[in-house]
Order: C-alpha cells, then structure tokens, then sequence
C-alpha cells in the first residue's frame, strides 16, 4: 500500500505472465504487459537468462487491450516491461515508448497512464517533454537507481553514471517540482566498500526519493555477480540496509507530512482496505488516500478532488470536496459497438 513503489526484479517474471487479453475483470485500475525479456545484461540479474531478449507487443494488440478495458471500467493503466522505454526498438517498423505513450493517452476512458520500469540509460528528452506535459500521465516516476557509485554501477553493468541519473531527475522536478520520484537500490554489491555506499547515500539526500525498494546484494547463480568475490560481510550488508532504510523513512515520512492541508486528485478505487465503511483511491504520486466517510455520491472510477487532513506511515487521509467530471463519466454512456466487437474477438467477454 501507501507509495508502494511498483515492483522489483524479482518479482517482474509475474508481470510476463498476465494472460494475453487480460483486462483486469472490471477494475478501475489495470496492469498490461507491453514487453517480456530484456537486452540489458545487469551482472546481477537472471532475467536476460531466463526471459531472453527483449520482444514487444505489437503496439495494434496493446491499444485494443487498453481500450477494452476501459470499456470495462478501467480509469488507470500500468504500462508493465523490463525496461519500458525501450519498447518498439525490436519492432518494424520501429515503435518508440513515447509514441506508444501518447497514443494510449488518447484512447476514451483512459484517465491515468503508468508504468515500471523506465531505464536511466535510455531517457531522451522526448520521454522527459511527454511525462511532464501529458496530463494523462502520473506524476510518479520509478526510476532504478541500484548503487549511487560509479564504480559499483560500472560492476554492475549499469550503463549510465550517477551524473546522468542525477541531471534526468533534475530535469523532471524543474518541470514538475511535486513528481514523485521512486526506486530500487541494492547495497552489499561485491566490492562496495563504505565510500561507496556513502555514494548512494548521498543521491538519497539529493533526490528525496519518495520511497524506495531496497535489497542486499545475494547472488544468483548463473550470473556474473555470482562468481564475484563477494567482499561485504553479511553483517555490513545489513547495517547499510538499515542505515539506508532509517534515512528513507525519515524522507518518506516528511514527503507524506508535506501533503496534509493540500488539495489532492484521487482515483477511487472502491472500499477502504483498512475501513470498508470508508473509501480508498490514490493520488497521481501512487500514494494511497483513504477518505474519511463512505461518501455515497462518489463511484469507483471518478476522480475526487480531497483536502488531505492526515499522514500516516505509507497512506494519506483526507475529505471529499467534490467529484470531478471526468471525460470517462461524460462518455460511459456511449461507448461503441466497436470495442465490444473487439472485446469479443479478444475472447475476453
Ligand atoms: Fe535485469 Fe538489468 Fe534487465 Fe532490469 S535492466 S531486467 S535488472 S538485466
């Protein structure tokens, strides 16, 4: 819950494995996969291995998927791939995830786009323009920072360096000052010593990560890291994570304080996990809101505008200001024959 930043490595061989035509049975927010496989070669990571390399989905297949989706109920889309924004490079003609970005922004319905994972490497300032100025997009982005090192990014076959990483969010909260910024990190790599991770450290002071998906390096067998000398003690890996994790809190905590007394935009979702009396959405940082009565008048799907009243640890509380009138209210009344006609050919009715 809460910021509850999207997923790590391990868990991403799920994502490949959402049914083809899945549209998510009626929920106002949904998962689609626009790739599986990845070209990247990290040395700790398993997934070239076991995935192999890159293939993405035609973009005419995801498009119809989305919009099924939306015919179903779906407000919000994540956008699901290794390494997202290298979408369409595999395809021909080539595809670019911008392009596919702003084409799934203008399908009915479709209120909020997301997505996991952007890879440092590949951002262009195209990427940057789309996501600060498409209103359609959240303003979250989770990019994997794993080591703030060069060193260690160097070991890890992470192909870009900690300046590059750093002038790419300084681009993005130039434009957009409240983007959440989100992560992965990995300390106890083979040969991180403490300098090093004082490295990541410091990016963590720098950026404010909203909040972070943080790990302590443990090999996997078949890979690169695997046969390196693993130099940090479990012990060392431990305290780093900790340190890292205590000064993430602190960050988290302060983030989340920051929003009591601002006005939100929250996608309800439906019934409060923690309260089903009450109502629970989120806003466009990923954050989790729970509203403070069952407010009859809102659905799940609309977009609420809310005074935030109160910060918990991951979550936010506020109250209803009223119901914004959204393109999807406006037009749930009318969707097409077409896209049920699609729906049918997908065999997902
Ligand atoms: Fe693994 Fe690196 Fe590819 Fe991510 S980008 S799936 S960490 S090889």
């Amino acid at each position: 819950q809460g910021l509850g930043p999207q997923v790590a490595v391990d868990y991403r061989d799920e994502w490949e494995e959402l049914p083809a035509g899945f549209t998510g049975d009626g929920r106002v927010s949904v998962f689609v996969s626009i790739s599986r496989g990845c070209n990247k070669n990290c040395t700790y990571c398993i997934v070239p291995t076991t995935r192999g390399a890159e293939v993405s989905r035609a973009i005419e297949e995801i498009k119809r998927e989305v919009r099924i989706a939306a015919h179903r109920g779906a407000r919000e889309i994540t956008l699901l791939g290794q390494t997202v924004n290298s979408y369409g490079l595999d395809l021909t003609p080539r595809r670019s995830f911008v392009g596919l970005l702003e084409e799934l922004s203008q399908i009915e319905g479709i209120e909020r786009i997301r997505f996991t994972s952007p890879h440092p490497q590949e951002i262009r300032s195209d990427f940057v323009e789309l996501v600060c100025s498409n209103p359609k997009i959240c303003r979250h982005v989770h990019m994997p920072l794993q080591s703030g090192s060069d060193r260690i990014l160097k070991l890890m076959n992470r192909n870009y360096r900690r300046k590059r990483y750093l002038g790419i969010i300084e681009e993005i909260k130039a434009r957009v000052p409240d983007m959440a910024i989100t992560t992965d990190v990995i300390v106890g790599f083979p040969g991180e010593t403490e300098a090093d991770f004082q490295e990541t450290m410091e990016i963590l002071e720098a950026v404010q990560f909203d909040n972070s998906f943080s790990f302590m390096f443990s090999p996997r067998p078949g890979t690169p890291a695997a046969a390196m000398e693993d130099t940090v003690s479990p012990e060392e890996k431990l305290e780093r994570l900790q340190r890292f994790q205590a000064r993430q809190f602190e960050i988290t905590t302060a983030r989340l304080q920051a929003w009591v007394g601002k006005t939100a935009e929250v996608l309800l979702e439906g019934p409060s996990v923690s309260n089903p009396d009450c109502l629970q959405g989120r806003i466009s940082q990923n954050i989790t809101l729970n509203l403070d009565a069952p407010y009859p008048q809102a659905k799940p799907g609309q977009i609420l505008q809310v005074e935030v009243q109160h910060a918990s640890r991951y979550t936010l509380r506020g109250k209803l200001l009223s119901v914004v009138q959204t393109e999807a209210v406006q037009t749930e009344a009318v969707q097409t024959e077409a896209v049920q006609a699609e729906a049918v050919q997908a065999g997902s009715v």
